[in-house]
């Protein structure tokens, strides 16, 4: 599928910003970001040079996609769908992207990071309305309920022990006992916590 597979907090310093791709760790002091923010194999700048509007939209496609663990042609195709969809084409691309079943999950706090939900999903962990589920970017719709699997509890119980203080967005509602979630409005992108300009990135798909 030809997925970015490379070291992930590289490619934070990469967009400048924190993109939580590593888990728990994001979430402490060890981050690197916090102590390193010059690009890899560059020297810290005072300032970063300008950047011509073909790279600008180029780093916000980078950044999105490397958020939400796609290749290209995967990422792609979301934006081909999204522009088929009413409405502002860029919105429609990020709530897409929010709707993948590994998102929600992450999202939902029953896995540290988008990859390791990934991970967890093909290994059969999760129900998706009360079925086995191993394909990670369904797209789930208002009212699915995800749940992990009767017998996979006791493996999944310290990941969710880790992630439960972590924010989950109004769009979720979790019982954190059952190991249950369930989508109850459309994903809402003021709290999907990235400043993703997702206009650049259809700009850079419609030159
Ligand atoms: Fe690494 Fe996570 Fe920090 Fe990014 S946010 S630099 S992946 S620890």
């Amino acid at each position: 599928m030809g997925r970015d597979t490379g070291p992930k907090c590289k490619k934070c310093r990469r967009e400048g910003e924190k993109l939580f791709l590593k888990g728990e760790r994001c979430y402490t002091q060890s981050c690197p970001l916090a102590r390193r923010s010059n690009p890899p194999g560059e020297r810290p700048k005072k300032h970063r040079p300008r950047r011509s509007q073909y790279l600008l939209h180029l780093r916000e496609k980078q950044k999105a996609r490397r958020i939400y663990g796609l290749g290209e042609r995967q990422f792609r195709n979301y934006v081909e769908r999204a522009k088929r969809k009413k409405g502002i084409t860029g919105e429609a691309l990020l709530t897409l992207l929010e709707r993948r079943l590994d998102n929600t999950v992450y999202r939902a706090g029953f896995a540290s990071s988008r990859s390791q939900a990934r991970q967890m999903i093909v290994h059969g962990h999760f129900q998706l309305n009360d079925r086995a589920v191993n394909v990670p970017s369904i797209l789930v719709r208002e009212g699915d309920v995800i749940a992990v699997k009767e017998g996979r509890r006791d493996k999944v119980k310290t990941i969710i022990e880790a992630n439960k203080d972590r924010e989950i967005p109004s769009w979720i509602e979790r019982n954190l006992e059952a190991m249950k979630a369930q989508v109850i409005a459309p994903p809402n992108l003021e709290e999907t916590g990235y400043n993703i300009a997702a206009n650049l990135i259809v700009e850079f798909y419609s030159r």
